[in-house]
């Protein structure tokens, strides 16, 4: 399997390739062409060039309808695509099915807002009207993740064309294979015009950091770590462009007295595997009443210990590898030095023997801790490290969730209703979830406070970062 570029209409190479191994079992699967500076100022010249034509930037009907075809192509490969995510990124196949089904709605559901962007019209005096026109902002560059790269691309690029910009997308160069099959059914669209999607990858970040410092660029959409959020923030500043960052993560879920331990343990294991712990959102750290901290110990501990861990295309498994081994070691040494320096371990995780040994497997741990000051509560550590803490009162446990930097997702478990919208209020997350974790939709914005990030991706909001808001004045007087 090869992937090239897709630079101003055309396929291309740059002379270098690089390979795509499978994280599971250090397979190869196959060789994407491996760019940089040149493919990104190519890339950006063809999308300012794209968006200059009238025809996309201002025809809704025609970006509804590439939307629509692109779906409906994406639909006929649905479990090719869904095999080539497990193989590429290493999650289970049920996740990888649930995500491609995820982005092709959410791409429906941008199709049909592409037709609904309004702006309003004032009469401030007499005669006198304020048009205020919603923009497409220009030119969008994306910098996609691997963790999710169906989702978090479509996130980003299907509101982006909705809104009318023209595209360059650089997809991480762990699933460079599987972006390149997924973009290639909308690439390929007669209707498409030349230039209005560009795709380029590459191994090192200088068509990245292009793309973040180039005039030509209006938006810069990057989710990833906030370590690189807040170095392109830095760069981006001298051209003032948009700037959507979804970043990093610490997510806390709150456990009241009155929770169904067995039940919420459960389901706090499978949010805190998800994707082998790779998730922004997944849960991090548990927070639980004073009056259930040895059962939820318990619970937690069975639950995760019971994960089955394998290669994502077999029908057993829960958790498939990390992405790949520099990742397996670098969150490996972060787990065992937080083993070395917590109050307690629960279940210490660690690398497999056996058939797995060959892939970049990490299994789950569980530690309990009373200081929430400690680097393994306040450090994102992605992968599958769960920290139990217990609270005594209401008050505790928002002081503890609230001890941290960053501000993405949090969860609250209860049966009293109004108790659990106190504390959602309370938590200065962008997401709370009440009885439930890791619940993302199309139609719902999701976005951080604080170091997790700046704007929002998903629901009607995320149109508003890829457009610019005009004011258009006209006296046209009275009869
Ligand atoms: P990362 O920050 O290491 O890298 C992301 C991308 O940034 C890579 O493709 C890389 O090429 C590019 N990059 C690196 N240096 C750059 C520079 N100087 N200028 C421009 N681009 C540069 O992130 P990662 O490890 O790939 O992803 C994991 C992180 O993503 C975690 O922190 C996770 O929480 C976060 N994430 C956030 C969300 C969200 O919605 N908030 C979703 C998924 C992942």
């Amino acid at each position: 399997m090869q992937a090239r570029h897709f630079i101003d209409g055309d396929w291309c190479e740059s002379g270098q390739w690089s390979e795509s191994l499978d994280p599971a079992n250090a397979e190869t699967i196959g060789q994407f062409a491996d760019g940089g500076l040149r493919e990104a100022q190519a890339a950006v010249d063809a999308a300012a060039r794209a968006f200059a034509e009238p025809q996309w930037s201002q025809n809704p009907r025609l970006r509804q309808q590439v939307l629509l075809e692109w779906a409906a192509a994406l639909k006929s490969r649905q479990e090719d695509l869904a095999i080539l995510l497990t193989r590429e990124n290493g999650k289970a196949l049920a996740q990888s099915r649930g995500e491609i089904g995820g982005a092709i709605s959410e791409i429906l559901y941008y199709a049909g807002l592409a037709r609904h962007i309004p702006g309003h019209v004032l009469e401030v005096a007499p005669g006198e009207f304020s048009t205020m026109l919603r923009e497409p902002a220009g030119v969008a560059a994306l910098i996609i993740p691997w963790n999710a790269p169906a989702v978090l691309l479509v996130r980003a690029l299907a509101p982006a064309l909705a809104a009318g910009c023209t595209c360059v997308i650089k997809p991480a160069p762990q699933t460079a294979l599987f972006n390149a099959a997924f973009l290639e059914p909308l690439l390929q669209l007669p209707l498409l015009p030349r230039g209005a999607v560009n795709l380029f990858a590459e191994t090192g970040h200088v068509g990245a950091a292009h793309l973040v410092a180039s005039p030509a660029v209006d938006v810069l959409s990057f989710t990833g770590s906030t370590a690189t959020g807040t170095r392109i923030m830095q760069d981006a500043a001298p051209t003032m462009k948009k700037l959507s960052l979804e970043l990093g993560g610490k997510s806390c879920c709150v456990v009241l007295e009155d929770a169904d331990i067995t039940a919420v343990a459960l389901k706090l294991a499978a949010a805190a595997t998800i994707i082998s712990g790779q998730q922004c959102t997944a849960a991090r750290r548990v927070l639980v009443h004073v009056s259930r901290l040895a059962e939820m110990k318990q619970a937690l501990a069975a639950a995760l210990g019971e994960i089955r861990l394998g290669h994502g295309l077999e029908a057993a498994t829960q958790m498939g590898p990390l992405i790949d081994w520099h990742s397996r070691d670098l969150v490996g040494q972060r787990i065992a030095e937080a083993m070395g320096s917590c109050d307690e371990v629960l279940l210490a995780g660690g690398q497999p023997d056996g058939p797995l040994g060959a892939g970049a497997f990490l299994s789950p741990t569980l530690i309990a801790h009373r200081d929430s000051g400690a680097f393994f509560c306040q450090e994102e550590i992605f992968g599958p490290l769960l920290v139990l803490e217990a609270f005594e009162d209401d008050a505790e446990a928002i002081a503890r969730a609230n001890h941290s930097d960053f501000g993405l997702s949090a969860s609250v478990w209860t049966h009293d209703g109004a108790r659990a919208m106190r504390l959602a209020r309370a938590l200065r997350n962008g997401t709370v979830w009440i009885n439930d974790h890791n619940k993302l939709f199309a139609e719902a914005e999701t976005g951080g406070y604080r170091k997790s990030g700046l704007g929002r991706l998903h629901g009607y909001d995320a149109l508003m970062d890829f457009t610019e808001l005009k004011h258009v004045y006209q006296n046209v007087g009275t009869l």
